[in-house]
């Protein structure tokens, strides 16, 4: 067995928890590579929410879902993530966001501490027991580390009978390489009371 590289292994998780027929999240849908994949995952029965900040990402998601005829199956919203529950009521079998700028476009576009944190709050909510939400942590820009540091400290204060928190980080690569934070609801959260 080989180590699988930071997207691939994020790739494989979203694979294990989501299936045809489910509602999928791409928090930061880029140039929309995260998306197709979740659009072939959920199948005609299912849907995918993509959010992006910036129309140039929504254009190029749009775009790749149409070369590979699934825009059906994905609403791409030219809004932040951090609303998402403006727009999604359904239980959410997996969700994605890789956090950092878009490689090709205005750096300072980047994900941000607060917004990122808000949206994992509402993530959390809607996530079905038995669902997923993968990080993948770009954090050697401007603010990344302020970023990556704040995640960490969110994640790691959840209640471990409720979500699992993994990081699979390889320790030993130079120039700040990614790391993936994966998330795994185990027991309905917040606990209704
Ligand atoms: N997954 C993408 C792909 O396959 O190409 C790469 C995503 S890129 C590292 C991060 C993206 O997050 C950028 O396109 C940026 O515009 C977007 N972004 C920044 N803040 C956001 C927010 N609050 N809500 C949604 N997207 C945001």
């Amino acid at each position: 067995m080989k180590l699988e590289r930071e997207l691939q292994y994020a790739q494989t998780l979203l694979k294990s928890a989501v299936h045809e027929g489910n509602v999928a999240v791409d928090a930061t849908a880029g140039n929309g590579h995260d998306t197709l994949f979740l659009a072939q995952l959920v199948g005609d029965d299912g849907f995918v929410y993509a959010f992006d900040v910036q129309k140039q990402a929504v254009d190029a998601t749009l775009h790749r879902l149409l070369d590979h005829a699934l825009e059906h199956r994905a609403l791409v919203l030219n809004d932040g993530h951090e609303n998402v529950a403006k727009y999604v009521n359904k239980p959410v079998a997996g969700a994605i966001f890789n956090l950092g700028y878009l490689p090709g476009s205005d750096h300072e576009i980047s994900t941000r501490p607060n917004t990122t944190i808000q949206a994992l709050e509402s993530l959390l909510k809607l996530l079905k027991v038995g669902g997923i939400i993968v990080l993948v942590i770009y954090h050697g820009h401007e603010g990344g580390k302020e970023e990556r540091d704040e995640v960490i400290r969110f994640v790691s204060e959840l209640p471990q009978k409720y979500i699992h928190v993994l990081r699979y980080e390889f320790l030993n690569q130079k120039n700040d390489p990614p790391f993936v934070i994966a998330l795994e609801k185990v027991k309905e959260y917040p606990p209704k009371s």
